[in-house]
């Protein structure tokens, strides 16, 4: 108890933790001590993990990093956590994130940023992004507060914090994992995944999360094979895809020192390397901010103050006043300017020109990496183009932070697997990510080439 009290008590400093949880972690804990003598232990016996706010978990508030859900606790428990505490392992507590997963740093919370346990090596002490929207998670993991914790991806929010606090993640298949109990950002995109301080790690985690669900529609109905037992670092006989249209103008000089690295380990463990091209790259990203905030307009059309938590109702006020006034005091400025752009493309005049053009778009960049995998097992590409930043550094531009994850959105669009693993350190001695793409249900490949450069 006291020291999962202490654990949590130090996560304050990184304001890693919405809400705490140590007598769920400790009740799991218990109960692995118990079963042990026994000798009948499950797989994730006593490990706590921390859960990103965005899963809903019977019994305990339930955020989103906003405050339009007010004081919601639910009543059920996502399939996600349900399977993780199935498996034995216990709750520290719930995870800050971007609200609605809508960031790439962590500021767009409610309930303030996260803090990276990292700082540059210049002695400036400047507190750093950790990275979004899984910024909790990748924080928590990183200081060594929780051994794991779940993160969900719609863009890039488990690799890019994995990639910025020197953790890894995965972020599997569309469908592996399900959706039933996930807060919806953009549920085409949306996926849960593991984050941890390894590769075997993230397998041993991901074997417990997926699996078929009757209750996600999307959820794919295949066997989750045992990933854990099956890794190997040997790439001999593989072929590892560089993307060349990933060399982005501007890369700067360390990322692409850090991709050359990636290529050398790749090769080092017996992979034979070929360039690719992936020409319709170029598009992903404004493809993806059409898309998401799409679908997160639609998704968020459910917080009008009758259904879910908070409720502004101003004297006097009718039906209309009441959503006006519950849904301008609930969201923050991030999750509006999504919703204004995503009823915008949604909009009668604009529909085709927008959301149309981009379904179309999202085909041609899934095409791209189904020619790709004809000539290549995984691809290596940087997982971010550049180290942490600084907090406050990009928050008053949208623009700036979007284009943080020009490297991510394309695995997400075409629904493949992807994974971010520690790479190096760049010139101030924060770390950068290595990212490993893959087949479509091809885990354990992505999993292999991330040990090998492990
Ligand atoms: N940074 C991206 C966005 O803001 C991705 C977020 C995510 O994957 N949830 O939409």
């Amino acid at each position: 108890a006291e020291a999962f009290n202490a654990a949590v008590a130090g996560a304050d400093a990184l304001n890693a933790f919405i809400v705490k949880t140590p007598d769920h972690a400790l009740a799991a804990a218990d109960a692995a001590d118990a079963a042990r003598a026994t000798g009948d232990t499950a797989p994730l016996a006593g490990v706590p993990l921390g859960i990103k706010d965005l899963f809903c978990t019977a019994g305990t508030q339930t955020t989103a990093a906003s405050h339009i859900l007010g004081n919601f606790v639910p009543t059920y428990e996502s399939t996600i956590t349900a399977k993780l505490f199935g498996a034995g392992a216990g709750m520290l507590g719930k995870l800050n994130l971007d609200q609605f997963a809508m960031g790439s740093s962590n500021e767009t919370s409610a309930f303030g940023n996260v803090i990276s346990p990292w700082r540059r090596g210049d002695g400036s002490n400047a507190a750093l992004a950790p990275g979004g929207s899984s910024g909790g998670s990748s924080s928590a993991v990183a200081a060594r507060i929780v051994p794991g914790a779940t993160g969900t991806d719609t863009g890039g929010s488990i690799r890019q914090p994995a990639a910025f606090t020197g953790i890894s993640g995965i972020k599997p298949t569309y469908g592996r994992c399900s959706r039933w109990g996930v807060v919806a950002f953009a549920s085409s995109l949306d996926q849960a995944g593991p984050m941890a301080r390894d590769v075997a790690d993230c397998a041993i985690l991901l074997e417990t999360m997926a699996g078929f669900d009757p209750k996600d529609s999307t959820s794919l109905d295949v066997a989750v094979p045992n990933w854990e037992a099956a890794l190997s670092a040997d790439m001999r006989g593989k072929r590892v895809g560089i993307p060349k249209e990933y060399r982005v103008e501007g890369m700067p000089t360390e990322i692409e020192a850090l991709w050359q690295q990636g290529i050398a380990w790749m090769k080092d463990a017996g992979a034979e390397i070929v360039e690719v091209s992936l020409p319709h790259t170029h598009y992903a990203l404004p493809t993806y901010y059409i898309i998401a905030p799409a679908e997160a307009s639609s998704n968020l059309a459910r917080y009008d103050g009758v259904r879910y938590g908070l409720r502004d109702l101003p004297d006097g006020a009718n039906l209309q006043d009441m959503y006006a006034a519950t849904r301008a005091a609930g969201f923050g400025p991030e999750v509006k300017r999504r919703i204004l752009i995503g009823t915008y493309v949604l909009s009668a005049g604009f529909y085709d020109a927008y959301y149309t053009k981009a379904q179309k778009v999202r085909a041609l960049i899934a095409q791209d990496f189904d020619k790709a995998w004809e000539v290549c097992d995984v691809l290596l590409t940087p997982t971010a183009p550049s180290a942490a930043f600084g907090l406050g550094e990009k928050s008053d531009d949208p623009i700036a932070m979007y284009l943080n994850d020009v490297f991510t959105v394309p695995a997400s669009l075409a629904g493949v697997p992807a994974m971010s693993v520690p790479g190096g350190l760049d010139a101030q001695g924060l770390p950068l990510g290595l990212q490993i793409i893959g087949k479509p249900l091809d885990e354990q490949g992505v999993l292999n080439a991330s040990l090998a450069i492990e």
